[in-house]
């Protein structure tokens, strides 16, 4: 019963003595902010779209480029600032910082997004900016160009009002994030590695504020992503002799395929809820959660099993359960009195932290336990390291406190991300990577299929200021040297 009272997880550094570098005020006039607001409303209007791998929007790509360079002047004529093109369409910024001691840090983000169709059911065309009860309507207003225009206006400010950076800092705008970022990322992350580059920490999108979302919570919680889930895409075939429909066998490619299908879909990987960054989640949310959750968050040691059942019949929240099995296409036979000679699906998984891709793949095989059916994996990885959270680690504690100071009345804890970001082509420059922006998600959510890639994405006027702000603020404190010393020298967890 203890546990349940005393964790107070949320405070941690914020009343210790900070070294103050936020000199610079981020008093904005009405007349900047409408001109933030048709920055931001320029780049929802340009459709980059990346619809696969070899096709991408790359006209918008250039005009993106065109917009950056018009509305950030002082970004492009900075000497403190260096700007490379990278992949033809991606950018990256290195901003000088007077002090060669500090490790810098990087901040990123992706330009392109996923398509968008109005027939679909949007209240304003994807790809219209319109503003609608103090919301811009548009496909990247939440994924992710908040991010990249948020960022830079920051910047622009910054160095409007005469700021140089004490600590460096790089900034990374992917532009094919959506279909796995092999050209932006990935070389971005070459050019730093070549010039032996080491980062402090780096901020990337992936989780955000969560208004109204999680079930008994009180509040809104500020998820920081420590982790992704890992992914893998298996094949799976069975091959019979070809014949004429008229004379079958008793089984053939399609129904041997569909019955090993049946079998991955009955059997769910299993629940491994509490082995996993998920566990620190709930208990650094513990004491906003109503009773009797409160209790049973704040002794998950005991309540796990429990919880898991109950977690595992939301989509949403099954996510963290356990390692999921979608099996996404399905394709055999050519003709209708034909037996098909083979059969094909794809499954699509996504790795819990407790679980390999080698587990995972062994676990399909015995699940399926049939050898005419073949196993084939086409592409996977783990789950992604966990990076720090405690009360030593730098960019949480920046990213935590310039949250803290905006937002007093959320609750910050280390999560999961579901899916997967640029930031994973980047772990060899560094340990820590955090997947987190203040984007609040509240009335979105509650709609069915809204949102992030889906209809009626939008971002309200007031929270993307506030996104622009916390760049601004966060820039400015990551200039402190070192972390101050905790302030209670106690840690529970
Ligand atoms: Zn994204």
């Amino acid at each position: 019963m203890s546990r349940t009272f005393t964790l107070k997880e949320n405070l941690g550094l914020q009343f210790a003595q900070w070294e103050n570098t936020t000199i610079i005020s981020a008093d904005i006039s009405k007349q900047q902010r409408e001109v933030l607001l048709a920055n931001f409303k320029a780049a929802i209007r340009i459709p980059s779209v990346s619809f696969s791998q070899t096709h991408q929007n790359t006209s918008a790509l250039r005009e993106f480029d065109q917009l950056l360079r018009r509305v950030f002047p002082n970004v492009f004529s900075s000497s403190l600032v260096k700007h490379e093109v990278v992949g033809n369409y991606s950018h990256l910024f290195t901003v000088l910082g007077t002090d060669p001691e500090l490790v810098p840090y990087m901040l990123l983000a992706h330009i392109d997004v996923v398509p968008a169709n109005e027939v679909d059911g949007w209240e304003a065309p994807p790809f219209s900016a319109k503003e609608l009860n103090g919301f811009i309507y548009g496909r990247g207003t939440i994924d992710n160009k908040q991010c990249v225009m948020g960022i830079l206006q920051a910047v622009e400010y910054l160095l409007e009002r005469g700021y140089v950076p004490r600590r460096g800092f790089y900034i990374g705008l992917g532009h094919d994030e959506e279909v796995y970022g092999y050209n932006g990322a990935v070389n971005i992350a070459k050019v730093l590695k070549s010039g032996g580059v080491k980062l402090q920490y780096i901020l990337d999108e992936g989780l955000a504020v969560m208004d109204g979302i999680i079930t008994g919570l009180n509040g809104p919680a500020a998820l920081i992503g420590v982790s992704e889930k890992g992914q893998a895409t298996v094949k799976l075939s069975a091959s019979t002799r070809l014949g004429h429909s008229s004379m079958p066998p008793k089984e053939n490619s399609i129904g041997i395929l569909a019955a090993a299908i049946t079998r991955l879909e009955e059997s769910p990987m299993p629940r491994l809820f509490g082995y996993g960054p998920e566990q620190s989640t709930f208990e650094h949310l513990a004491h906003k959660f109503q009773f009797p959750l409160r209790f049973m968050m704040s002794n998950l040691w005991l309540f796990n099993p429990l919880l898991s059942r109950v977690m595992e019949r939301r989509p949403d929240m099954n996510a963290f359960v356990r390692t999921t099995t979608a099996v996404t296409m399905f394709n055999s036979g050519v003709k209708v009195n034909v037996l098909p000679s083979h059969a094909e699906a794809f499954v699509n998984l996504r790795i819990h932290p407790a679980q390999t891709l080698q587990e995972v793949l062994d676990l399909i095989k015995s699940t399926i336990s049939d050898n005419r059916v073949k196993l084939e994996l086409v592409d996977g990885f783990d789950s992604l390291p966990i990076s720090s959270y405690d009360e030593q680690s730098f960019g949480y504690q920046i990213i935590k406190k310039t949250l803290l100071d905006m937002f007093p009345q959320v609750t910050v804890a280390p999560s999961i991300c579901i899916g997967n970001t640029d930031s994973r082509h980047y772990m060899d420059l560094t340990q820590d990577i955090y997947r987190f922006n203040p984007t609040w998600l509240s009335q979105i959510r509650s709609e069915r299929n809204a949102g992030i890639h889906g209809i009626n994405e939008r971002m309200s006027v007031q929270n993307y200021e506030e996104i622009v702000l916390f760049y601004f603020q966060l820039i400015q404190e990551s200039d402190i040297r070192i972390l101050p010393p905790s302030h209670t020298g106690q840690h529970e967890l």
